[in-house]
């Protein structure tokens, strides 16, 4: 546990590999990150949990919803 709660990291902050970091940072990937990290955040409220109990599944059917494209075109 880091003793931190209730904080969604998103863009260049989030934890990966140098080779993932150099293609997740770029603006993009920061962009949909920073808006799953909002509605995710909005859904902690709404739901009235803690950041790490907002169900995952849920979020992804929100992002889709709004025209996040979570898997990607093979
Ligand atoms: C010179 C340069 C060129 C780039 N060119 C491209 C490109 O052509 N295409 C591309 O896709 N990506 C490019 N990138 C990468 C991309 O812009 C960044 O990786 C992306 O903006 C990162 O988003 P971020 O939200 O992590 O950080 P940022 O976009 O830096 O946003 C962080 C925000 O937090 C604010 N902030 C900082 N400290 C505090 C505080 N204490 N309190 C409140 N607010 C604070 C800052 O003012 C800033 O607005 C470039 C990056 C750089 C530096």
């Amino acid at each position: 546990m880091s003793g931190l709660e209730n904080v969604f990291v998103a863009d260049r902050n989030l934890s990966a590999t140098h080779a993932a970091q150099a293609s997740a940072r770029v603006a993009g990937p920061c962009f949909a990150m920073g808006e799953a990290a909002g509605v995710a955040a909005a859904m902690a409220v709404r739901e009235n949990v803690a950041s790490r109990d907002v169900p995952v599944d849920e979020l992804q059917c929100v992002l889709e919803r709004q025209g996040a494209i979570l898997t990607p075109a093979l």
